[in-house]
């Protein structure tokens, strides 16, 4: 693409001039600094490959020492920063606008485990570590860091703290922000705030670390965090469902709860549509059942406890509540994957979502939240209006229906391109967002606001609460150079 396919505000910024340049260059090393137009390349272009900025300089600092002083080179110059982690966020957060003169701040070089500690269930790392590494890294001192996601291969733990991150395990250990004892952040003047205590109990003033997490690089730059471990899964069983209806959906979710004593892990629905555009896209995945059923549940439950002889493990508990589920008519067929590869294959179905929407070409997609119960009301209302307006549009909704989060997407027309799609966008945009606020849902569950759902933010939230987002924001950032133009209008 080479326009930007949203409205630019004018931000003032400064540029990086040459004398800039040569005291960053000097705080980070050769290794730090980017500027030429061909490496610069992938950390001004969002993951989808629709949106490309601009940037005088991509900064890598390898410490906190050296984010620090670049950030308060920059302050001093008033000169705009956009923090970068893994550059998989869906909302523009990462990506700097056209008209950005300064510096993206990527922190993959600060990618450091700095402690394990398996006794208090903690552990420490700095901003650029990837997830699945830290993951791995818990599993290898038998314990478990619940976040997980589809970009879990490269988004990085500061993205995931940043925009607050779901995921397909938030319905057992919440999302981002509960899985933090404490962060250290650089402020947007250069100052370091230290709060990496890892304390269960602190009720010392103001939580401050929850203002950064979600902040999406707004308030300051997250350097380091301690974050929580729970016991490592000994006894999975991993099931796919073909089921009657989403209402079904939810019964069987709430079934499960009692029948696995607590030990549902995920619960994730899926259109037919969907899984057929993972079918279509994706090489190498089967599609469990063949069923021809509109509705299909991932279902998963795990226990720390290790599976004892002779006794019930957690995959004949998940047959029998299945062959009771069929019975009640809520089930039309199910299996349980036999080996860790069939469960691999479910769960790449599922997370290989936002790689086949991208194959498949123009489409919309709404990250939206109502209380759980009233998710088949959401589906049956949203559809009916989004069809009304464009009837040829093709739904594939799917989403983890234990957090009440729906993406509620949607393929272009067969043969329709994205600016013919664009000129339906905004009417249908408003009619899902008014029905989301209608039945007192969010119009961002878990994506964040970035710079896509800027001007929904602004109509949607009140000006109280508005007001008080911007008074935060001045109180930090007087100058707004933390990634100016995402999130709020300041
Ligand atoms: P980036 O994209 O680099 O940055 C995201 C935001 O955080 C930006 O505003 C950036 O400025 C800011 N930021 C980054 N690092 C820092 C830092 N150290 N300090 C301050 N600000 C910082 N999201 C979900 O919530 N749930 C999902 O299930 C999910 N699935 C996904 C599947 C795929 C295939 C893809 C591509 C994305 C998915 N996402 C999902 C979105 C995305 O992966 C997450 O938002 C992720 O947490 C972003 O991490 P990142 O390191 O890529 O951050």
């Amino acid at each position: 693409p080479t326009a930007f396919p949203l409205p630019v505000p004018a931000i003032p910024t400064a540029p990086v001039t040459a004398e800039l340049r040569d005291a960053l260059r000097a705080i980070v090393g050769e290794k730090g600094f980017i500027e030429d137009e061909h490496g610069k390349q992938p950390f001004v272009t969002d993951w989808r490959g629709l949106l490309v900025g601009g940037a005088g300089a991509v900064i890598r600092p390898g410490n906190t020492e050296e984010v620090s002083k670049v950030v308060r080179l920059c302050h001093d110059h008033g000169v705009a920063i956009v923090p970068q982690g893994g550059n998989t966020g869906l909302m523009g957060a990462a990506t700097p606008w056209p008209a950005h003169t300064g510096i993206v701040l990527s922190l993959g070089r600060m990618n450091r485990v700095l402690d394990v500690d398996p006794v208090g269930y903690a552990m420490t790392v700095e901003a650029g570590c990837v997830l699945q590494t830290l993951q791995e890294t818990a599993a290898a001192h038998d314990r478990f860091l619940p976040l997980s996601l589809g970009a879990e291969g490269s988004c990085m733990i500061g993205g995931n703290l940043s925009t607050n991150a779901g995921g397909v395990q938030v319905l057992r250990y919440g999302n981002a922000r509960n899985l933090v004892f404490g962060l250290e952040v650089v402020l947007p003047n250069g100052d370091v705030w230290n709060g990496l205590r890892a304390l269960k109990k602190d009720n010392t003033g103001y939580d401050l670390k929850h203002l950064f997490m979600g902040a999406e690089g707004t308030l300051g730059i997250i350097t380091k965090a301690v974050l929580k471990l729970w016991p490592a899964p000994k006894d999975v069983a991993t099931a796919w469902l073909a089921v009657r209806d989403p209402r079904a959906a939810l019964e069987i979710l709430s079934e499960a709860h009692a029948a696995s004593e607590d030990n549902v892990g995920s619960c994730e629905l899926l259109s037919r549509a969907a899984v057929d555009l993972v079918m279509r896209h994706i090489p190498g995945v089967q599609d469990p059942l063949r069923a021809d059923t509109p509705w299909y549940l991932l279902l998963e439950w795990s226990s720390s406890r290790p599976r004892q002889d002779g006794a019930d493990g957690m995959s004949e508990k998940l047959e029998q509540f299945l062959a009771d589920q069929l019975e009640a008519g809520r089930v039309v067929d199910a299996v349980i994957a036999q080996t860790v590869s069939q469960s691999r294959n479910m769960w790449r179905i599922r997370e290989a979502m936002a790689e086949a929407s991208r194959a498949e070409g123009p489409g919309i997609s709404y990250d939206m939240s109502v209380a759980i119960s009233r998710i088949p009301e959401f589906i049956d209302k949203g559809l009916k209006a989004v069809l009304d307006i464009l009837p040829s549009i093709r739904p594939y909704p799917l989403g983890h229906i234990g957090d009440g989060n729906l993406h509620f997407s949607f393929m272009g027309p067969i043969g329709m391109d994205q600016q013919t799609l664009n000129q339906y966008t905004a009417a249908i945009t408003r009619a899902v967002n008014d029905l989301i606020t209608s039945m007192g849902g969010s119009i961002s569950a878990e994506h964040g606001i970035g710079i896509e759902k800027l001007d929904e933010l602004n109509h949607y939230r009140s000006k109280t609460e508005l007001d008080i987002m911007r008074t935060i924001k001045r109180a930090l950032d007087p100058q707004n150079i933390m990634n100016p133009g995402k999130v709020l209008r300041v």
